[in-house]
């Protein structure tokens, strides 16, 4: 697994974070990736929203990948641009 896959937040994706959720659960499902990364606590349903710099550093392994987009990593640098704007942002690449 390269460091860019590593790096990669999927849609789908279920996470366990160093902390547990006040409910017990450690165990969260991303569901919207972005700016900003929402997941939701498999424990409680609970919704939160991290930026991605605090979803990373929270996020201690990955349980399950969610689906592979149609181009993987591209979504990672340029989530809700148009086409040319991905590729613009998928040619210079701004990885952490
Ligand atoms: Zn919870």
């Amino acid at each position: 697994m390269s460091e860019i896959r590593k790096a990669a937040i999927r849609v789908g994706d279920v996470v366990e974070t160093r902390k547990k959720h006040p409910c017990g659960s450690s165990q969260w499902e991303v569901t919207r990736t972005g700016a900003d990364i929402k997941m939701k606590c498999l424990g409680c349903g609970r919704l939160v929203m991290l930026d991605r710099e605090t979803f990373l550093k929270r996020r201690k392994k990955i349980i399950t990948e969610g689906p592979l987009p149609e181009a993987p990593d591209m979504t990672y640098y340029a989530p809700a641009a148009d086409p040319g704007e991905s590729l613009n942002a998928y040619v210079t690449p701004d990885a952490p």
